[in-house]
């Protein structure tokens, strides 16, 4: 397939984009096939800058929760534009979604509009030393909050300074959890959790309850914040916050990618136990108060609480998750499908440099659809049956075109050394 756009492109951007492009989308760690650059987006498909199609299993990585240009939202959104959008002061629509935030997810009492995933987490920090004047912060190792200097994975350009309070702890693992509380004493400000364990390269596990239980009661004994963060899971798992589901309330969540389904906008919401915490602190953006997107959250929130988009996302995940196990296993290879059906992670057994991942990831999308190798992916509401069985009927091929070509397979160069070397610390 010649990409003559996609080329000419890359070429450009090379020379005026630090490395061609920047964070987690740039392809430097994806298939060579995989294109960068897209023109446009519709429902369950976007258009690459060659204009060929592809059913997106990455959904934005996030952001897309119904469909791309979903009508209603972008009915909503025309109206605001109209009216106005970045203003010497907000709209009154920052009232209503904060009402309808707080009326929608149990543990909250008041909301603080941004932009980013990272401006809600390094704000939930904040407020978490605000409300109890500690300085001590629990974060599972490994896990992603964002790309501050306190929390960016690749630590270039960050001081030690920047993490000197935090203290990590493994996902899902009591006693470390207890460990670490033990050594932050009596300076623990808060805790951080993920709603499950969606790390890259790795299989996906749900919370223990248990484990989400006794962080909840480690707060509660010793006067600190418990911090979900949901800016991935939100509204994937629950109308509510994500541990709704296992009975557990968290006194800050983090809120961003899908709420306002694409549209620039994140939150906090935090409970009255740190209300005060929350009024302390001064944090803010020019486009923190932006209408269009509030307009745009309010009525992607009210299609969340009308229709079925959750349950029909969960139902089509698992058509796809055992239409893979089936296919996969019928050519002679073994899939870890892990987490949520609609937010599958899916690694090959056996394949540590993850060249099987990526060549059936590559092969996948020839046929037109779009799967990442070792990323958790996002079913969205506007993905139909037929849209599974396209992407089912493209995996049978793609996995005997793999078996056929197995022994010929070769590693990707940066990402193979990474999963070496992670092995090694492992
Ligand atoms: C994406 C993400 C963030 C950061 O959000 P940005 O909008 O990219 O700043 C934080 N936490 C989790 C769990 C995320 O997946």
């Amino acid at each position: 397939m010649v990409r003559r756009t996609e080329q000419i492109l890359k070429a450009r951007a090379g020379k005026v984009i630090p490395n061609g492009m920047y964070g987690h989308q740039s392809v430097r760690l994806l298939p060579e096939s995989f294109p960068q650059f897209f023109n446009r987006a519709d429902g369950a498909y976007l258009w690459d800058s060659d204009n060929t199609r592809y059913l997106d299993l990455m959904c934005a990585y996030g952001p897309n929760l119904l469909g791309y240009r979903e009508p209603r939202v972008e009915a909503a959104v025309a109206r605001q534009m109209a009216l106005g959008d970045t203003m010497t002061g907000p709209s009154p629509l920052i009232v209503d979604l904060a009402e309808t935030l707080v009326a929608m997810i149990s543990h909250a009492d008041w909301a603080i509009f941004c932009k980013n995933g990272t401006d809600a987490t390094t704000m939930a920090m904040t407020v978490a030393r605000a409300e109890t004047r500690r300085r001590k912060i629990l974060v599972a190792a490994g896990a992603y909050h964002g790309s501050a200097p306190w929390c960016t994975p690749v630590p270039a350009g960050t001081l030690a300074e920047d993490r000197a309070h935090l203290i990590s702890y493994v996902y899902n693992d009591i006693e470390s959890l207890e460990a670490a509380a033990a050594m932050a004493g009596d300076d623990l400000a808060g805790i951080f959790a993920t709603p499950f364990k969606h790390d890259a390269f790795q299989d996906q596990a749900l919370a223990d309850p248990d484990y989400a239980r006794r962080a909840r009661a480690i707060c509660d004994a010793k006067g600190a914040m418990l911090i979900v963060d949901d800016v991935r899971a939100g509204f994937r798992l629950a109308r509510d916050c994500s541990w709704s589901t296992i009975g557990v309330e968290p006194d800050l969540s983090c809120w961003g990618k899908s709420f306002a389904n694409g549209y620039p906008i994140s939150a906090l919401l935090g409970s009255d136990s740190c209300r005060a915490g929350a009024g302390a602190i001064y944090m803010t953006g020019s486009f923190w108060y932006s209408a269009v997107p509030m307009a745009a959250a309010l009525e992607t929130l009210k299609i969340l609480r009308e229709t079925d988009y959750l349950e029909h996302m969960a139902r089509l995940g698992e058509r796809l998750r055992s239409g893979l196990a089936a296919q996969a296993g019928a050519q002679g290879f073994s899939l870890r499908q892990t987490g949520p059906a609609q937010m599958p992670q899916i690694l090959f057994a056996d394949d540590p440099d993850l060249r099987l991942g990526f060549g059936f990831a590559e092969n996948m999308l020839a046929r037109g659809i779009y799967m990442h190798p070792w990323h958790n992916m996002f079913l969205c509401a506007a993905m139909s049956e037929d849209d599974i069985e396209f992407a089912l009927t493209a995996a049978g091929a793609a996995f005997a075109d793999l078996a056929a070509v197995r022994a010929t397979l070769k590693p990707h160069p940066v990402v193979s050394a990474m999963m070496k070397s992670r092995a090694a610390h492992a």
